[in-house]
């Protein structure tokens, strides 16, 4: 049979900054990470929210992260959940502990391990920038 094929692969999801997640998009695109930090209580919070999800006080502070940390939990995914990433598959997305506090969640390079030790990268996707963790081994 023809024509069931797709003629060009299916596109991949990409972010839309909001009020929110505008600062978090722009780090990313310079090569920064930057996550939410509550002016009342001082925890680092991710996602961006409007809120602090720990005390509830609406301030908002923005700090630095190096991005390195620790791998707290991971998944490995072997059936992708859109048809654009089915030639990504198996990959790792990881619950990572950032060194200086804050716990984000991203796609893992390399062979991941609850404890392992993890640097950011920040991957280029044209008109945005993908932030992910590698573990500096081969996958
Ligand atoms: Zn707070």
């Amino acid at each position: 049979m023809t024509g069931t094929q797709p003629s060009t692969p299916p596109t991949r999801p990409r972010p839309s900054p909001d009020e929110q997640s505008a600062t978090y998009w722009q780090g990313l695109r310079n090569g920064r990470v930057l996550i939410q930090a509550c002016t009342a209580c001082g925890r680092r919070r991710f996602p961006p929210t409007p809120g602090c999800p720990y005390c509830a006080d609406p301030g908002i502070r923005w700090e630095e992260a190096s991005g390195i940390g620790t791998v707290y939990s991971f998944i490995t995914v072997h059936r992708a959940f859109d048809p654009a990433f089915a030639d990504d598959v198996p990959y790792d997305i990881a619950t990572i502990d950032l060194d200086g506090g804050g716990r984000m969640v991203g796609r893992v390079t390399g062979a991941t391990e609850i404890g392992g030790h993890v640097t950011p990268a920040f991957v280029d996707q044209g008109d945005w920038t993908e932030l992910r963790f590698t573990t500096g081994d081969k996958p």
